[in-house]
């Protein structure tokens, strides 16, 4: 008979269970709702797909992703579970065709989108189904403080009233503040649930802060040194965006771009093809990625820091969600700093509907996110153990040794030799420049307007010619966030001496600010851990797989990861399985895929040997 342990490992080829995953599934078999917080990656689905599969009725998925419902469900039907799924973006026949498959008990587990639920056609399927368990995904949009509030996710409580008998429910989300968990609980009527949260720790996730001299020379360089790696580079603007993007594109990299101002249709196919490996790089802001289920993501770059941790981990979580090795990097330049601000002030979407005291908290409260992201980025402590604390948890070791502060890839540098010659600067140019022309006339930069303006003869050009300019604006930035310089508001903002820095100076103050360590002759430059490396004999392998899967998931119509992910071809490609019982043992193989792709997998190792 069919179990929990028989079906993880012949649907999924999984030989364990996550954190969470088993106790979820064990409430919900006794019959108890659930309402289960756990990161993004953690493994949410599973917790309601093998019940689905065990219990004697249909099981109903409120999903708010369209997009992703489709891969979920073609995912589900190569691993030889029958689902289905209903909403807006199926033509009426194939609507019409689901719902007769639906009747006649085709399916274990139906998709379906919240707005669906309450029409009459739904109702009236509904009212001849035996329902057993109505799992709710993405349940924060459930209420108005979540970040993503949907309206219709306030009706499934009456949906599942309506109902001749009570299923179980379950809710998942990945974020959930006490306010939220709260509006679940109430808004979903769950009875008496089992409430877990997971751990927020994601150990295989390596995190890294770098400041560097230019952000792009790093990504290529980057890119360069993990060719083949599927990834996100995030960037806060449209215009950063298009910038990275036609440098890349110009370097040879298998890149999209996606943001706000592309049309429906491109951005569309930039989705598709990021998702489907055609192009596995893209370069996004962050409208890109919620409802992206793409398990391989082997990096995500930050180029500019998002305006809060949750942000940040939301987005770096996107990495490495099939439990391999994945690196998130964020490229730290003070100068982001200013634009944050910049978008603080001018852009609370939300401002028409608050009056000016409300504004004001809104503004406060995001500074307040702010601060904390930029502490992040200045720590020289473990940043696992930031984001954990940062989040409520307790980390288990003061250093993980998975990140860069851990692994030591920085070193303070002390500079207040700097903040005195930037003081003399604004002095002697009269406080009527910014930071930009500050940091220039130290390098000694002669843009020409530099030397037109006679300012190339002046005091103090060129006198920090040692410090890359990037490295100066950093220290202007810091002053100017410890209150020693005033930088004026306006389209060209001016920086003026505050009274405070000459008393910081006669105090004996010094600041330091934290450098990358110059890289010792003839290492290796790659400061993160990434995955095993592969001799070149396997790396063949793994490309003729990798073939063979884009091919099949052509065929199929299917994205590649749901035919195998990375994790899974790499293990193969590592251990060369010439027999059904070896390929069964490598994770993410269960009988199903055996079944359906062994014998080709087989023949290719075999063929390659
Ligand atoms: P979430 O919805 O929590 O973000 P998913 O359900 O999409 O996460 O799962 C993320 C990835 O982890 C998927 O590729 C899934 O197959 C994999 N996964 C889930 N449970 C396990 C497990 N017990 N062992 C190994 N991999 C797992």
């Amino acid at each position: 008979m069919a179990n929990k342990y028989s079906i993880l490992r012949s649907c999924y080829g999984y030989t364990s269970f996550r954190e969470g995953q088993e106790i979820i599934i064990d409430n919900i078999m006794n019959g108890r709702d659930v309402l289960a917080v756990m990161p993004t990656g953690a493994g949410k689905s599973i917790c309601y797909q093998i019940p689905a599969m065990l219990l004697p009725g249909i099981t109903l998925v409120v999903s708010p992703l369209i997009s992703l419902m489709k891969d979920q469900v073609g995912a589900l039907n190569q691993n030889g579970i029958r689902a289905a799924y209903l909403n807006s973006s199926l033509t009426q026949r194939q609507y019409g065709l689901a719902l007769s498959n639906i009747r006649r008990g085709e399916y274990k587990i139906i998709y379906v989108a919240p707005e669906r639920l309450m029409t009459d056609g739904f109702l009236e399927l509904a009212s001849g189904l035996d329902i057993s368990l109505v799992a709710v995904d993405e349940a924060h949009c459930v209420s108005q403080w979540g970040h993503d509030f949907r309206i219709s996710y306030t009706h499934i409580s009456d949906f599942v009233a309506g109902l001749s008998r009570r299923p179980v429910v379950a809710a998942f989300t990945a974020t959930a503040t006490k306010n939220v968990k709260d509006d679940v609980l109430e808004l979903l009527a769950l009875d008496h649930p089992y409430e877990i949260t997971t751990g927020f720790d994601r150990p295989n996730l390596y995190f890294g802060v770098v400041q560097t001299e230019s952000r792009i020379d790093y990504i290529r360089k980057y890119l360069s040194e993990n060719k083949g790696k599927s990834g996100i580079i995030y960037a806060m603007t449209r215009k950063n965006v298009e910038k990275i993007y036609s440098h890349l594109l110009a370097a040879g990299f298998p890149i999209t771009m996606y943001h706000a101002g592309l049309s429906d249709n491109e951005r569309a196919l930039a989705q598709d093809d990021f998702i489907r490996d055609v192009k596995p790089i893209i370069v996004a802001t962050n409208a890109f990625g919620m409802g992206i289920d793409k398990p391989d993501v082997e990096f995500i770059i930050h180029y500019n820091f998002p305006l809060s941790m949750e942000s940040y981990y939301q987005e770096a979580g996107r990495a490495g969600r099939d439990g391999s090795e994945a690196d998130c990097i964020l490229l730290y330049s003070a100068a982001d700093i200013h634009t944050a601000k910049f978008l603080i002030e001018n852009g609370v979407d939300d401002a028409e509907d608050l009056d000016a005291e409300s504004l004001e908290a809104a503004k406060k409260r995001r500074y307040d996110k702010l601060d904390g992201m930029i502490s992040y980025c200045k720590t020289t402590a473990c940043l696992r153990g930031f984001i954990l604390r940062y989040f409520g948890e307790s980390p288990k070791t003061e250093k993980c040794e998975k990140c860069s502060s851990c692994r030591g890839d920085y070193e303070l540098q002390d500079v207040t030799d700097a903040v005195r010659a930037i003081r003399m600067a604004i002095d002697v140019t009269g406080e009527r420049y910014g930071a930009m022309f500050i940091a220039d006339f130290l390098h000694g930069t002669d843009n020409g307007r530099m030397g037109a303006m006679g300012f190339t003869h002046e005091r103090g050009f060129g006198m920090l010619e040692s410090l890359p300019v990037s490295l100066i604006r950093d220290v202007i930035e810091r002053m100017i966030e410890e209150g020693l310089l005033i930088r004026s508001g306006g389209q060209y903002p001016v920086l003026a001496i505050s009274p405070k820095l000459d008393n910081y100076l006669a105090s004996g103050n010094r600041m330091t600010v934290k450098v990358k360590k110059a890289q010792k002759k003839g290492k290796s430059t790659k400061q993160t851990p990434l995955t095993l490396r592969m001799s070149p004999a396997d790396e063949a392998l793994y490309e003729r797989l990798r073939k063979f899967r884009r091919d099949t998931a052509e065929k199929r119509g299917v994205p590649a990861y749901v035919i195998f992910t990375d994790s899974t071809l790499r293990e193969i490609a590592a251990s060369h399985p010439r027999d059904m019982l070896s390929l069964m043992r490598v994770r993410g193989i269960g009988e199903e895929k055996a079944y359906r792709y062994g014998t080709a997998i087989i023949n290719i190792v075999r063929a390659e040997d």
